[in-house]
Protein backbone atom coordinates (compact mmCIF):
# COMPACT_ATOMS: atom_id res chain seq x y z
CA UNK A 1 0.00 0.00 0.00
CA UNK A 2 1.22 3.28 -1.18
CA UNK A 3 1.28 6.06 1.40
CA UNK A 4 0.13 9.83 0.25
CA UNK A 5 3.13 12.04 -0.17
CA UNK A 6 1.96 15.56 0.66
CA UNK A 7 3.04 18.43 -2.05
CA UNK A 8 2.63 22.12 -2.01
CA UNK A 9 -0.88 22.10 -2.98
CA UNK A 10 -2.36 18.58 -2.84
CA UNK A 11 -1.44 17.82 0.55
CA UNK A 12 -3.06 14.50 1.47
CA UNK A 13 -3.26 13.92 4.89
CA UNK A 14 -2.92 10.12 5.88
CA UNK A 15 -1.83 10.02 9.55
CA UNK A 16 -3.68 12.27 12.06
CA UNK A 17 -1.19 12.84 14.80
CA UNK A 18 -2.28 12.08 18.32
CA UNK A 19 -1.48 15.28 19.35
CA UNK A 20 -4.12 17.94 19.61
CA UNK A 21 -4.47 19.89 16.59
CA UNK A 22 -4.22 23.72 17.50
CA UNK A 23 -4.86 26.47 14.74
CA UNK A 24 -3.13 30.04 15.55
CA UNK A 25 -3.90 33.09 16.71
CA UNK A 26 -1.15 35.78 15.44
CA UNK A 27 -0.67 39.22 16.12
CA UNK A 28 -1.12 40.58 12.20
CA UNK A 29 -1.75 38.85 9.01
CA UNK A 30 -1.05 38.91 5.33
CA UNK A 31 -2.50 37.34 2.38
CA UNK A 32 -0.56 34.76 0.02
CA UNK A 33 -1.15 36.56 -3.80
CA UNK A 34 -0.77 32.78 -5.16
CA UNK A 35 -3.29 31.15 -3.48
CA UNK A 36 -5.24 34.34 -1.83
CA UNK A 37 -5.39 32.29 1.49
CA UNK A 38 -4.71 34.32 4.22
CA UNK A 39 -1.64 33.38 6.24
CA UNK A 40 -0.36 34.81 9.74
CA UNK A 41 2.31 37.20 10.58
CA UNK A 42 4.09 38.67 13.32
CA UNK A 43 3.75 37.21 17.06
CA UNK A 44 2.05 33.94 16.42
CA UNK A 45 0.14 31.74 19.10
CA UNK A 46 -1.52 28.69 19.55
CA UNK A 47 -5.40 28.12 19.35
CA UNK A 48 -7.79 25.93 20.10
CA UNK A 49 -10.94 26.72 17.85
CA UNK A 50 -14.07 27.37 20.02
CA UNK A 51 -12.05 28.96 22.73
CA UNK A 52 -11.69 32.74 23.14
CA UNK A 53 -8.08 32.48 24.41
CA UNK A 54 -4.62 31.60 23.13
CA UNK A 55 -2.79 28.51 25.08
CA UNK A 56 -0.89 30.39 27.19
CA UNK A 57 -4.15 32.28 27.72
CA UNK A 58 -3.63 35.81 26.36
CA UNK A 59 -8.02 36.97 25.10
CA UNK A 60 -7.80 36.82 21.69
CA UNK A 61 -10.04 40.04 21.66
CA UNK A 62 -7.93 42.39 24.49
CA UNK A 63 -4.62 41.14 22.90
CA UNK A 64 -6.18 42.03 18.92
CA UNK A 65 -5.07 38.59 17.71
CA UNK A 66 -6.47 37.38 14.76
CA UNK A 67 -7.79 34.02 14.24
CA UNK A 68 -6.73 31.77 11.35
CA UNK A 69 -8.97 28.63 11.99
CA UNK A 70 -7.77 27.39 8.67
CA UNK A 71 -4.01 27.49 9.77
CA UNK A 72 -2.07 25.14 11.91
CA UNK A 73 0.23 25.31 14.31
CA UNK A 74 2.74 23.44 12.89
CA UNK A 75 2.08 25.11 9.62
CA UNK A 76 3.53 28.77 10.60
CA UNK A 77 6.84 26.64 12.38
CA UNK A 78 10.00 27.51 10.47
CA UNK A 79 11.45 24.98 9.92
CA UNK A 80 8.50 22.45 9.08
CA UNK A 81 5.62 25.20 7.99
CA UNK A 82 4.21 26.04 5.00
CA UNK A 83 2.80 29.15 6.46
CA UNK A 84 5.82 30.77 8.30
CA UNK A 85 6.99 33.65 5.90
CA UNK A 86 6.13 36.47 7.83
CA UNK A 87 6.13 35.19 11.12
CA UNK A 88 8.36 36.79 13.10
CA UNK A 89 8.20 35.14 16.19
CA UNK A 90 6.40 31.73 18.19
CA UNK A 91 5.17 32.38 21.62
CA UNK A 92 7.28 30.36 24.11
CA UNK A 93 4.43 29.40 26.32
CA UNK A 94 2.14 28.25 23.35
CA UNK A 95 5.73 26.42 21.57
CA UNK A 96 5.68 24.36 24.89
CA UNK A 97 2.39 23.10 24.71
CA UNK A 98 1.90 22.72 21.42
CA UNK A 99 5.22 21.43 19.70
CA UNK A 100 8.16 23.21 18.44
CA UNK A 101 8.29 20.90 15.56
CA UNK A 102 6.07 19.47 12.78
CA UNK A 103 3.34 16.98 13.22
CA UNK A 104 5.59 14.65 15.16
CA UNK A 105 8.97 16.54 13.38
CA UNK A 106 7.94 15.18 9.73
CA UNK A 107 8.69 17.48 7.47
CA UNK A 108 5.83 17.96 5.25
CA UNK A 109 6.53 20.53 2.59
CA UNK A 110 8.78 23.17 2.50
CA UNK A 111 8.49 26.06 -0.19
CA UNK A 112 11.67 27.78 -1.15
CA UNK A 113 11.56 31.51 -0.13
CA UNK A 114 13.32 33.41 -2.76
CA UNK A 115 15.06 36.81 -1.30
CA UNK A 116 12.85 39.92 -2.71
ZN1 LIG B 1 1.10 32.16 23.35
Amino acid sequence: MRRGVGTALGETRTAVSARKRYAVAASGRWTDEEDGVRLPAGEVHAWEQGVNQTVCGLSLSRSRLDRFPHVTWTDVIPESGGAADRVRRLCPRCASVAGRRGADARPRWRRTNPRP
